[in-house]
């Protein structure tokens, strides 16, 4: 049985026509990119196509560099903070995903000062306090621009403008949002990925401020400008082009298309309490609470619905959400929260079915 898929903040399903971009890379066209002779030069052109169709989604006075994930290149651009010279605070929001707070915690490890930035009951970032931690030491503040677990959209904008006026970098992961929604135009390093969009898994990409150092990640041939050798992948690189492609000519379509699924998903979970900003929020997170339930219990029950419990991440790890922590809810608040991510590939029966499966198993649990 294929269980109807709505968790599309874990992982899309790849786009037909990003196989079809994917496909010769894959088969025939073997070459190195990095290889002088004929073979090579056609696989180092797909690549540079790629390039250029995921820049054209970013601003325009800066360089794209591929990675295997979104996660690397988070790792890459924390690189920046080091480059920074006496500055050594780096400040991030509390609800960031691992791939950011973890990554910023390690730096406390090495000698940098790193603050969790508090957040409010609706997920959106404290200013306050981010304004009170900006001193002439911050290096790096690191904001993300759509929540992977609720969904809220913080804002990134105001944030890059705080983050410069102290004279810090401004990190946005915006995993969630790359395609979608708009982006932070003063942001001086944007990290994405390639599975959240409809293309394949295995690549993700920084786009790097002109101007910016950075120091390289993985040692080698000098591949990607010098900070991230290793040889590339036309095939996962042309998918994440075709990818980003897609994602800008159906922009209108596919948000109207998510905007309907979101508001009947609303309205069929009516019994349930919304976490997070109702209107910050990007419509293809719904991430709901239904008090006395165990969603463990509930997961196991409705086995024909791929959804999740908090991230996909803190559920794997067995770790309560910190997310759902930081807005204040309690133990028992956030194991009976469950996410449903709403996508592309989606239709209204979906929403309505799993809505019935859901809520008939909730009911008789509470019963
Ligand atoms: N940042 C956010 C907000 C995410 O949702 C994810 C993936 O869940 C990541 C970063 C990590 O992306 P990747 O899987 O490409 O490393």
């Amino acid at each position: 049985m294929i269980p109807i898929y709505l968790d599309n903040q874990a992982t899309t399903p790849l786009a037909p026509e990003v196989f079809d971009a994917m496909l010769p890379w894959l088969k025939d066209n073997f070459g190195n990119p990095h290889s002088p002779h004929v073979m090579g030069r056609q696989a180092a052109a797909a690549v540079e196509v790629a390039r250029e169709q995921v820049a054209a989604l970013l601003p325009q006075n800066g360089r794209v560099i591929f990675t295997g994930s979104a996660t690397e290149a988070i790792n890459l651009a924390f690189g920046a903070a080091r480059t920074r010279h006496g500055r050594d605070q780096i400040a991030v929001i509390d609800t960031e995903h691992a791939a950011v707070r973890d990554t910023a915690l390690w730096y406390r490890t090495q000698g940098f000062e790193t603050t969790l930035l508090p957040v409010d009951a609706d997920g959106l970032i404290v200013l306050e306090a981010l304004e009170a931690c900006l001193g002439e030491k911050a290096a790096l503040v690191g904001a993300m621009l759509v929540n992977n677990e609720i969904g809220t959209i913080q804002p990134v904008e105001q944030i890059a403008a705080m983050a410069h006026e102290a004279g810090a970098l401004m990190l946005c992961d915006a995993v969630q949002g790359f395609g979608r929604i708009d982006l932070p135009q003063q942001a001086d390093l944007i990290a994405l990925s390639g599975h959240k969009i409809y293309g394949p898994k295995g690549i993700g990409a920084l786009w790097l401020r002109d101007g910016i150092d950075l120091p390289p990640l993985i040692h080698g041939g000098g591949q990607e400008q010098g900070v991230r050798s290793g040889t590339l992948s036309p095939a996962l690189c042309a998918g994440l082009g075709a990818a980003a492609k897609l994602c800008a000519d159906r922009r209108q379509a596919d948000m109207d298309h998510i905007v309907d699924l979101s508001q009947r998903a609303r309205s069929l979970f009516g019994e349930w309490s919304v976490n997070g900003s109702l209107d910050q929020r990007y419509a293809g997170n719904l991430n709901i609470r239904r008090d006395g339930l165990d969603v463990a219990r509930l997961m196991s029950d409705v086995r024909g619905v791929a959804f999740s419990a908090g991230s996909a991440c803190a559920s794997g790890s067995g770790r309560p959400s910190h997310v759902l922590a930081a807005l204040g809810l309690k133990p028992a608040q956030i194991k009976s929260s469950i996410r449903l991510g709403f996508g592309r590939y989606n239709d209204i029966d979906d929403v309505e079915q799993a809505a019935h499966l859901i809520n008939q198993a909730a009911e008789k649990q509470l019963s």
